[in-house]
């Protein structure tokens, strides 16, 4: 267990001075960058040591493991869950009750359930809107590659920013995974140029976030502007794949 916490520290410091300096090279603030630390797939012990080593944000995937871990550790003070992954419909309801922040809204459908359940709830759920701006089929989030169907994305995004109980503050991408970092800089700008168009579009709406980068490219991500990077294996290490969808 020591072992564990003084490694994940090392990680997790490590990661912290590599997004300062990438603020740095563009000229960013490094205060406005949270680090998202993923934990999907990883086991109690492992978020618990995590937690020790001075992580404040979770990041999960799958709604039924992360309820589990967050009730498990309900006692943790000073520690945010936030959901990363795709939402089904039918899990809707867990993700308005226990996280405080959903980087992957992804439809509207979605959009109009979790603010029937957060109303019911009585809270209002923060959100960012997942977009797809790789064109790989098997992302998900609203199709974005191509500049020109931009235009049409933008019924959706006014219905969700009329939702009383969600609130919109910004946008949030997976990128295709390249086999270099640098791989990943054109789509960063990409989902950067897209807030920019909504914030021209919808200048009373909240955009600030921008969510994206992982363990393979968060540094580039925090040149081209991400306040959220999500990054697992390069602080908590490997995980086991078998997670049952
Ligand atoms: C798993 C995952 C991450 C973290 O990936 P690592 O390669 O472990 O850093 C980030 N974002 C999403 C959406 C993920 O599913």
């Amino acid at each position: 267990m020591l072992n564990l916490v003084s490694s994940i520290r090392e990680n997790y410091q490590y990661a912290l001075d590599q997004i300062a300096s990438a603020a740095r090279k563009s000229s960013l603030d490094p205060e406005q960058v949270r680090l998202v630390v993923v934990t999907k797939s990883q086991p109690l012990e492992v978020i618990q040591a995590a937690i020790e080593a001075g992580v404040h944000i979770l990041g999960e995937n799958y709604p039924e493991e992360a309820v589990t871990k967050i009730e498990a550790l309900a006692g943790q003070t000073g520690v945010e869950w936030h959901m990363i992954g795709h939402v089904q419909s039918r899990k809707a309801r867990l993700v308005a009750d226990h996280f405080a922040l959903l980087h992957s809204l992804d439809s509207l459908k979605l959009a109009k359930r979790l603010d029937r359940f957060a109303a019911e709830a009585g809270h209002v759920l923060p959100v960012l809107l997942q977009f797809n701006v790789g064109g790989e089929a098997s992302k998900a989030g609203w199709e974005a590659s191509d500049e020109s169907h931009w235009d049409a994305l933008l019924p959706d995004v006014s219905s969700i920013l009329d939702l009383p109980n969600l609130r919109v503050q910004g946008l949030m991408t997976m990128p295709p995974l390249g086999t270099d970092p640098e791989d990943s800089r054109r789509y960063f700008q990409r989902l950067r140029q897209l807030r920019d168009r909504f914030t021209s579009q919808f200048p009373q709406a909240d955009w600030h976030e921008l969510s994206m980068g992982t363990s393979a490219d968060y540094p580039v991500a925090v040149e081209e502007g991400a306040t959220l990077v999500r990054v697992g294996t390069a602080i908590v290490g490997g995980r086991n794949y078998s997670h049952p969808g």
